[in-house]
């Protein structure tokens, strides 16, 4: 088995690996660099430009793992495209959405390179998007080079928890087989169940490394965590000031809204206009939609009923008075530029009442993350269309991860027992640890960490 690592970064980056097994070309995702512009962003398509990939496997729609789908698709036209059902439901959406985002950073900020991609070519490749459900085992070789007699690898995806329609893949060659996990979180979330990887065995693991770099603190809990929120919440409103969480419009958006929600049911947090993004609101009708399909908990609780969801028009958005105690979910979860997330925190930062708190992942090189780690009273360069600002509000970080804790994927690897580790979608230092941890729990184990473009035998 052949394993090529795409991802043109060392770190998170944009998700991409081409498998050879068996005469067959398998791409596990497709995605995008959230900090990179243009075609810089891209993974590293040119290195398979030769290769025969019979089937492209969306883990989830994410960006860092779906955001370049139509311009892999360019390279590999014969490909059929596999993924969860319930991503298969969402894939689309994500893609015009990317090309509407595009195209607005093409005249906003000059990248002429944008849109990598048009609507009409997401309708274009729409036709070869597959949709399967969890735990059943698909032939993704391509036909005319599967003889009878002959005995055709398969894949199988397992629920990862991550996000709605997200999932570890299981790829069952002739001798060898291989796990990719995607991006996987083995805990409950508020709304989503932990992933359900029980039984995976395999000669080969792909692994994400997002939370190598830091382990749980002593006495933390999740439950611990959402009081602390629901206190914080209440004392913001009750001092007149609005509350801004930037959030992923697929998952951390509706994991968000759930917890109001209950916080309001439960009486917790006075019933109130949540204020949410267009996208934010398509996933949200989805997730109220397949709420009985998917693995969760609440499945009776529908986020469009439950609360009074309103769509922020992005004019009205630049005159609203935010004296009024409101409460914002926007994107995006970095704040990056054009995002409707960070012109609201423009606007809020310089206001003692208000607060901005952060739920997930902000890399220190973007808007959300120079303004995470800014002192109260310090002037800093937000971003570069949003100039200097001085943060004066106040600032949250809550741990509600989407993402597995590191000692839970030290455990999954002893369970997988695999005979070679791939570490990706980490950091140098998160992968680093993971290295010494498996060597010094599995000294059999081997643990490789392809460098990007790098080719590995397996
Ligand atoms: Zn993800
Ligand atoms: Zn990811």
């Amino acid at each position: 088995m052949r394993i090529t690592n795409l991802n043109p970064d060392s770190g998170i980056g944009a998700s991409s690996w081409l498998v050879e097994t068996d005469g067959h070309g398998l791409l596990l995702d497709a995605g995008t660099h959230p900090k990179r512009e243009g075609r810089d962003s891209l993974p590293l398509y040119g290195l398979a430009k030769n290769k025969d990939v019979d089937s492209v496997v969306i883990t989830h729609c994410h960006h860092d793992h779906v955001g370049s789908l139509p311009v892999a698709l360019r390279q590999f036209p014969k490909a059929h495209v596999l993924m969860p059902e319930l991503s298969y439901f969402i894939v689309e959406r994500v893609l015009h959405n990317s090309v509407n985002v595009m195209t607005r950073q093409r005249e906003e900020l000059g990248i002429r390179e944008y849109p990598l991609y048009t609507h009409d070519e997401v309708d274009e490749i729409a036709p070869l998007f597959q949709g399967f459900k969890y735990n059943r085992q698909i032939e993704w070789a391509a036909f005319h080079k599967t003889r009878a007699g002959h005995i055709s690898p398969t894949l199988e995806f397992f629920d990862a928890g991550h996000t709605l329609g997200s999932a570890g893949v299981l790829v069952r060659g002739k001798k060898e087989s291989l796990f990719y996990t995607g991006d996987v979180c083995f805990h409950d979330q508020t709304i989503l169940r932990s992933a359900r990887f029980e039984g995976v065995r395999a000669d080969v693991l792909i692994m994400e490394t997002t939370r190598g770099g830091r382990g749980v603190p002593a006495g933390f809990s999740r439950e611990k965590e959402i009081e602390r929120l629901s206190a914080c919440l209440q004392r913001v409103i009750q001092r007149k000031g609005s509350v801004l969480i930037p959030s992923f419009a697929l998952g951390r958006t509706q994991e968000i809204l759930a917890l109001l929600a209950l916080l309001m049911r439960e009486g917790k947090l006075k019933p109130q206009p949540v204020y949410i993004g267009g996208l934010g609101r398509v996933f949200t009708e989805i997730y109220d939609l397949e709420s009985h399909r998917a693995h969760r908990q609440h499945p009776n609780l529908q986020l469009n009923e439950a609360l009074n969801l309103v769509v922020l028009d992005p004019k009205k958005a630049e005159k609203m008075k935010l004296s009024g105690a409101h409460i914002f979910v926007l994107t995006a979860g970095m704040m990056s530029e054009k995002t409707a997330a960070h012109d609201m925190a423009l606007r809020m930062m310089g206001d003692p009442r208000h607060a901005i708190f952060f739920v997930g992942y902000t890399d220190p090189e973007t808007p959300g993350g120079r303004l995470r780690a800014a002192k109260d009273g310090d002037t800093f360069v937000f971003s570069a269309t949003g100039g200097e600002a001085t943060r004066k509000c106040e600032i949250q970080e809550f741990d509600l991860t989407a993402h597995a804790n590191r000692e839970e994927l030290l455990d999954f690897v002893g369970r997988v027992e695999p005979r070679t580790v791939l570490l990706g979608h980490g950091e140098a230092e998160a992968r680093q640890w993971f290295a010494e941890q498996i060597h010094a729990r599995h000294p059999k184990i081997k643990v490789v960490q392809p460098e990007p473009g790098k080719t590995v035998e397996v």
